[in-house]
């Protein structure tokens, strides 16, 4: 899984960087970021899935998709 902030949802309260500081951080503007571009590795998904129920608004998306666990291709 891949995940991405939307800062326009974003209100820095920072639940998501107390929940899983290896993934999030609060930038500049203090507004959280994603540090991780790539994969998260699976030891962090369940932390990251804890800080997006933790994220009061929301603004912690899935990159890669609408669904965790993409339905199988057809065969
Ligand atoms: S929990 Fe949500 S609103 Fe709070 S800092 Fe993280 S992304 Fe922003």
């Amino acid at each position: 899984m891949k995940v991405v902030v939307n800062q326009d949802a974003c209100i820095g309260c920072g639940a998501c960087t107390y929940t899983c500081e290896e993934v999030f951080e609060m930038d500049e503007k203090g507004l959280s970021t994603c540090k991780l571009k790539g994969e998260i590795p699976v030891e962090l998904e369940q932390s990251v899935k804890d800080a997006m129920d933790a994220c009061p608004t929301g603004a912690i998306v899935l990159a890669d998709g609408e669904t965790e666990e993409p339905l199988a291709e057809a065969a």
